[in-house]
């Protein structure tokens, strides 16, 4: 039988009993990416891990279970760690945070998380 928050929370979402065989072709990947995407439609802000440095919409880290994430003052982590070494007096370069695009404007770079699993 599956268990654990997620499939919790799925079954109650979907009004699933334990054996239904939709909620048993899914994987716990799947499962966990579908809570995910509910919490990004709440607005819920997403949150940097410092523990294993994995993003997440969750208030408490799916990896480590026991690291309960604070979101930043902004909800994006980009600007949130750029604020957060500028008050700690370390020097920033804005070029590691955006990049000028060919029309002269700016975008915010975006944070590498091809390693998150
Ligand atoms: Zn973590």
């Amino acid at each position: 039988m599956r268990e654990g928050p997620d499939v919790v929370w799925f079954r109650n979402k979907y009004s699933l009993p334990p054996n239904d065989p939709r909620l048993l072709a899914l994987t716990d990947t799947e499962i966990a990416l579908e809570r995910e995407l509910q919490l990004w439609m709440e607005d819920a802000p997403l949150r940097r891990c410092a523990t294993c440095d994995v993003f997440t919409y969750r208030e408490i880290c799916p990896f480590c279970s026991d690291s309960e994430l604070k979101a930043g003052p902004t909800g994006d982590p980009a600007i949130d760690d750029l604020l957060a070494k500028k008050d700690s007096g370390e020097k920033v370069s804005l070029a590691d945070y955006f990049v000028r695009n060919e029309d002269g404007s700016y975008s915010g770079r975006a944070f590498d998380i091809e390693n998150e699993e």
